[in-house]
């Protein structure tokens, strides 16, 4: 495997990327030097925060260079190692996605356990995406007996997770996705009232619908109107987990802040947006809690699967006109 193909950033995106701003590469892997290991990549992930780091700006993580391949998780297999800490088979966490495999420093990976997972659960529901989910609902949000919790991007990686664990721990979930396979799926899985945000115009009578004596919790994916209108639905002392914003991420103009901001101080909601990173610490409890729900079959999870490295940006764009039922994906080879 001296030969792989990578995904490099051409140019920077000005609103939605399209095509024209990746372009595939061919490299050559240089066999391991010592302490190294050479890594065929088997599966990428493809995340929203990965927008952010095509913009040249001053962010939590760095920008991607431009005519440099790009990076973000991925789960790979050992093909050969100059590292005892390593040897070929096994199954490793890296950060050296959007690429077919590498050669790199043992030291930057993670071995994986994978538990009786398959090995693309640790880019989803065993991974960051989850751990997301668990840290922003449990720490930030500080989940309490009877919250009625509202959810959006409630079909996707994170919301899904997030709208599990509050219907494990027996709270009442009110979720938005868009399209009718969306809805079926948030049924699927237990969630109270449905919210398809792309037939529903009226976000604030479908949540009042919902929640008729307003929500306690509010998980943000999308921010905008969905924003609004949980402020606008929130009771006394609600708590907002603010773990992104979708809707805004391809904005070429400032957006306009939610209106009804005011609300804040009337009901005393606390509002607090989080990054992941800042929770790793709670990792080995999540998968321990994790391994017993998904014994109890109280989470489950989906995937949505693009195949071969040229589809990379195929999966990266579906993300922002919610092509992935679940955690999108790549399979590489
Ligand atoms: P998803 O799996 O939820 O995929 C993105 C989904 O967003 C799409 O499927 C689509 O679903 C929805 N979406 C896209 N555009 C819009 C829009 N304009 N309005 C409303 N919904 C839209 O992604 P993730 O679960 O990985 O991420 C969810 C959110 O969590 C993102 O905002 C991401 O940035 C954030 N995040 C934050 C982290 C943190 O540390 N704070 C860590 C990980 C993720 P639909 O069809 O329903 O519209």
């Amino acid at each position: 495997m001296a030969e792989v193909r990578e995904v490099r950033l051409k140019s920077r995106p000005v609103g939605m990327p399209t095509h024209e701003n990746f372009e595939i590469a061919s490299v050559t892997l240089r066999d391991p030097g010592p302490g190294e290991v050479q890594v065929k990549d088997l599966w990428m992930t493809v995340d929203p925060y990965m927008r952010g780091r095509m913009n040249d700006v001053k962010s939590y993580a760095p920008p991607y260079a431009l005519g440099e391949a790009m990076h973000g998780g991925a789960v790979g297999q050992v093909t050969a190692s100059n590292d005892p800490g390593f040897q070929a088979g096994d199954l490793v966490l890296s950060q050296l996605g959007w690429r077919e495999g590498f050669t790199a420093p043992a030291a930057g990976l993670q071995k994986l356990d994978s538990r009786g997972l398959p090995p693309q659960a640790f880019l989803g529901v065993a991974g960051m995406p989850g751990l997301t989910a668990y840290a922003g609902l449990l720490r930030v949000a500080a989940l309490k007996a009877d919250d009625v919790v509202f959810v959006s991007g409630a079909a996707g990686a994170v919301g899904s997770v997030v709208c599990q664990i509050a219907k494990a721990k027996g709270h009442r979930v009110i979720g938005s996705a868009g399209g009718a396979e969306k809805a079926e799926f948030l049924r699927s899985i237990g969630v109270d009232h449905v919210i398809d945000y792309k037939a529903e115009k009226d976000l604030n009578a479908a949540l009042a619908a919902g929640a008729p004596e307003g929500i306690d919790v509010y998980f943000d994916n999308v921010g905008g109107a969905h924003l609004e209108a949980a402020l606008n639905s929130a009771r006394l002392f609600a708590r907002f987990a603010i773990c992104g914003m979708i809707s805004i991420y391809n904005a070429t103009e400032p957006p306009p802040g939610p209106r009804n901001l005011a609300q804040l101080i009337g009901k005393n909601i606390r509002m607090e947006g989080f990054i992941v990173s800042h929770h790793f610490d709670l990792m080995p409890k999540y998968i321990e809690d994790l391994s017993g729900w998904v014994r109890a079959g109280k989470v489950t999870w989906k995937e949505t699967v693009f195949e071969g490295i040229e589809k990379a940006p195929d999966a990266f764009l579906g993300l922002f006109t919610g092509e992935n039922l679940g955690k999108m994906l790549v399979k590489l080879g």
